[in-house]
């Protein structure tokens, strides 16, 4: 089935060009032509008029834990490590002491509420071992946002007692880790002062092993909060960005909110994505990302709304968040069309998914967006507008995989 769309605004290609007129055709899922003006090839009985229309890639979300979506702001005046940590946390608690069916209907309202806010793709850190993967893919089946699952064996070191006998993994923690592999899309690790460096090879052994058949994915927290980078130096004289380099060498690291300038550069270099989680930092009160000397350094960066637990999965709050603070407290403020790349193209790109941008051949993720709206219009500077202005109620439509996504996916249950 094809389809096209002519006279519509469009963000164009990997720098999000904004073309004020152009057109797009859709065939079997994937966006088959698009460009400036008109297309004179192309004539077909699905052809729709997108006057007063911005079509703009989907966002990807390319970190979340939509596990404690039941948990929405327990203990919101605890500390950090008593919010969230992986075995002590309060966080664990809820998880360990909630019905399985209550805990997936509320992490599928989650998914829904993201698409219902024009994200196409997700990236989730998922607790809970194989039971955890098998919650998260009941929770979306039957929606066609890309839900790309990250599990873990739950099975944790502390580096401050650990690090100089370094242990291995069991041999039934091994092979827990293939088996979560064999239902996942690749690992997402709580961080290195969970793991001995031992533990961080084998993972990144197993994920070695494991992708010369299919692409797994590898993610790892680090330098969340000043304690637990602190931790990390008081334990084995490193960062936990220089334990992770030297052992796990991740596809990308989230947070970095506490990291030095030379940890950055290391990770600029070793082309490991970063995935920042501004509003949820600013939740937790550990600081903010210092997003234009990432960028300055040559760093790959997407942003995610992390825990829902602590945060609202809305790209557009995040970047309106993320335009403002670097405006504040950054020398050079990033461009909002850089910011919306971060929550766009960059996603794509670190998750090596086919999203994120619009150009021939990616799959037709894409925000349909009222140009009229009343909280937007008139749009003078599209790229600001969008970051700063536009939010759920500028959304006309969301696609994903060349189908509108409505009617009963945004019903609930
Ligand atoms: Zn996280």
């Amino acid at each position: 089935m094809e389809l096209t769309i002519k006279n519509i605004s469009l963000f164009l290609g990997e720098n999000l060009e904004y073309i004020d007129k152009g057109y797009i055709i859709i065939k079997n899922g994937r966006i088959e032509n698009i460009g400036s003006g008109d297309n004179k090839g192309s004539s077909n009985e699905n052809t729709y008029e997108g006057k007063g229309i911005l079509v703009m890639p989907g966002f990807v979300n390319a970190h979340t834990h939509i596990g404690d979506s039941i948990g929405k702001d327990i203990g919101v005046d605890s500390t950090f490590d008593s919010r969230i940590h992986p075995i002590h946390g309060i966080k664990n608690k809820i998880l360990q002491k909630s019905e399985r069916k209550h805990l997936i209907n509320f992490m599928r309202s989650s998914v829904i509420s993201m698409m219902r806010k024009g994200i196409v793709a997700f990236a989730d850190f998922r607790e809970g071992g194989l039971q955890g993967i098998k919650q998260i893919t009941e929770a979306t089946s039957g929606l066609s946002i890309k839900c790309i699952r990250l599990g873990r064996p739950e099975y944790y070191y502390d580096v401050s007692q650990d690090f100089y006998l370094n242990p291995k993994f069991p041999p039934d923690v091994i092979e827990l880790i293939y088996n979560i592999l064999n239902i996942a899309d690749g690992l997402g690790i709580s961080g290195a002062n969970e793991n001995t460096d031992n533990s961080l090879k084998e993972y990144r052994r197993i994920i070695q092993k494991k992708s010369l058949k299919k692409k797994f994915l590898l993610g790892i927290h680090a330098s969340e909060s000043l304690e637990t980078e602190k931790k990390s130096i008081t334990a084995t004289g490193k960062s936990e960005v220089q334990r992770i380099v030297d052992n796990l060498l991740p596809n990308f690291i989230v947070h970095l909110t506490n990291a030095s300038d030379v940890d950055i550069k290391l990770v600029a270099r070793k082309k490991i994505g970063i995935v920042v989680c501004p509003r949820a930092n600013g939740t937790l009160g550990v600081g903010i990302p210092k997003i234009a000397k990432m960028l300055s350094f040559g760093c790959c960066i997407a942003i995610g709304t992390d825990n829902i637990m602590i945060n609202s999965p809305d790209m557009f709050r995040e970047l309106d968040y993320v335009w403002k603070l670097s405006r504040t407290l950054e020398g050079s403020p990033i461009s909002a069309r850089e910011i919306l790349k971060m929550a766009t193209v960059n996603g794509g790109k670190i998750l090596g998914i086919n999203s994120g941008s619009l150009m021939a051949g990616m799959s037709a993720d894409m925000i349909f967006i009222d140009k009229t709206n009343l909280d937007i219009s008139p749009m003078h500077d599209p790229h600001v507008s969008i970051v700063h202005r536009a939010n759920a109620n500028s959304i006309l439509n969301v696609m994903i995989n060349g189908k509108f996504v409505d009617g009963d996916e945004f019903c609930c249950m």
